[in-house]
C-alpha cells in the first residue's frame, strides 16, 4: 500500500523514525509537488511491493537535511533546477552513488560527474512569441535578443531568479564575461517594462499586447493551456526554441539525490533505477509537460508537438559553478533595476 504523508504528520508522529531496518520502504523529501510524485510512488509500489513515504516540503530542505544528519530518516531528495540540487550536494548531506542503470540512462551531461544528483527531466528555456507581432523565423538565437530591433518588445521575470541565472551561466559558458555583459544590458535595454512576476505572467503581457517576446520554461505552455483562465494567453504565443550560436537550447533540469544518511539504501538505488525507467520517465515527465532524460522514453504527445530541437549540450554541473559569476553579472547591470 502507498502512504504518502503529509510533512506535518511525519515531524509529530515520526513513523518512519520509529519504523525498523528490515521495513521495504523508501523515504523521499520533496520539493515536487504531490501530483506529480503520486503516480509513480504508486507505480513504484505496485511493482516492487516496497512502501514510499514522502515528506512534502515548501522549503527549509537543506537546513532541514543539515539538523538530521546521519538520524535523517530521509533516502531521497526530489527538486527542480541545478541551483537547488547544487545546494544541497554542497551543503554535504548528499551521498555519491555508482550505479550502472543510473549511468546508462541519464546523459553525463546532465548529472554529477561523483554521482551525487541525477537529472530526471528536463526543461528548455525557451521564446514566447507573439503569434501576431513576430513572424515565424525571426527569432532564432538568444544572442539575437540583445539586438536593438527588439527595443522595448521583451519581457522577463527577474534576471536574479533562478532559472534566468542558469541561462545566463549558460550565456557565460559560450561567450565570457565582457560578451555576456554587453548580451545582459543589451536585453535590459529591450524590455518593454521592469523584471516582474513568473514566467506566466510575460505569457499574459504578449496576450495584452504589453511586449511581443517573453523568455519562460516549455512547460508552461502545457500548464497555460490546462487552465481555463490561461488558455487565451498561450494561444496568443509561439514557442520557439532558440539556441546558442554555437550550441543548442538551454535547459534545465528535475533531479534526485540520495542523502548521506540514507536508511533504506537498497530500496532507495531500486527506486532511483525505476525512475529512469522508461515507463517512469514517461509518466514523470507527462503530468508537468518535461522531456524525459532516458533513451528510449518519449515526451507526451502535446509536448513533442511542440518541436524537435538541439539540447546544448553543456555540462548543467559546470553551469552550476558558473551560477555566482552568472549572478553577479545579473546584478552589475543592474538588470532588474
Ligand atoms: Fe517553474
Amino acid at each position: 500500500m502507498t502512504k504518502i504523508h503529509a510533512t506535518a504528520l511525519l515531524v509529530a508522529a515520526s513513523p518512519i523514525l520509529a519504523s525498523t531496518a528490515q521495513a521495504e520502504e523508501v523515504n523521499l523529501y520533496s520539493y515536487r509537488q504531490p501530483e506529480l510524485v503520486a503516480p509513480l510512488v504508486e507505480a513504484f509500489t505496485e511493482a516492487t511491493g516496497i512502501d514510499v513515504n514522502v515528506a512534502f516540503l515548501e522549503q527549509g530542505m537543506v537546513e532541514r537535511l543539515k539538523a538530521e544528519g546521519m538520524r535523517s530518516p530521509a533516502d531521497l531528495v526530489l527538486t527542480v533546477d541545478i541551483a537547488r540540487l547544487s545546494a544541497i550536494v554542497d551543503a554535504g548531506v548528499t551521498q555519491a552513488v555508482d550505479d550502472a542503470v543510473l549511468e546508462e540512462s541519464v546523459p553525463a551531461n546532465l548529472r554529477d560527474p561523483e554521482g551525487h544528483w541525477w537529472a530526471l527531466t528536463t526543461r528548455a528555456r525557451i521564446v514566447y512569441a507573439s503569434k501576431e507581432r513576430v513572424g515565424p523565423e525571426e527569432v532564432t538565437t538568444y544572442e539575437d535578443l540583445a539586438d536593438p530591433k527588439w527595443e522595448g518588445r521583451i519581457c522577463m521575470r527577474s534576471g536574479t531568479h533562478p532559472y534566468n541565472v542558469a541561462l545566463t551561466a549558460a550565456y557565460l559558458h559560450h561567450h565570457g564575461e565582457e560578451a555576456t555583459k554587453t548580451w545582459l544590458t543589451g536585453l535590459k535595454n529591450n524590455l518593454a517594462r521592469k523584471p516582474q512576476g513568473n514566467d506566466r505572467a510575460q505569457v499574459r503581457a504578449i496576450w495584452a499586447s504589453e511586449c511581443d517576446l517573453s523568455i519562460g520554461n516549455t512547460y508552461y505552455l502545457g500548464k497555460m493551456l490546462a487552465d481555463p483562465e490561461q488558455k487565451e494567453w498561450a494561444d496568443s504565443v509561439n514557442p520557439v526554441f532558440p539556441v546558442f550560436e554555437e550550441g543548442g537550447a538551454h535547459v534545465n533540469v528535475s533531479g534526485i539525490a540520495m542523502t548521506k544518511a540514507a536508511p533504506n539504501r537498497e530500496n532507495a538505488i531500486k527506486f532511483m533505477e525505476f525512475m529512469v525507467s522508461p515507463e517512469a520517465q514517461e509518466i514523470y515527465a507527462e503530468v508537468n509537460y518535461e522531456y524525459p532524460v532516458a533513451p528510449g522514453a518519449e515526451p507526451a504527445p502535446l509536448v513533442a508537438g511542440w518541436g524537435d530541437f538541439t539540447v546544448d549540450p553543456v555540462d548543467l554541473a559546470e553551469l552550476a559553478a558558473l551560477r555566482p559569476d552568472a549572478l553577479r553579472l545579473v546584478e552589475e547591470v543592474d538588470f532588474d533595476g
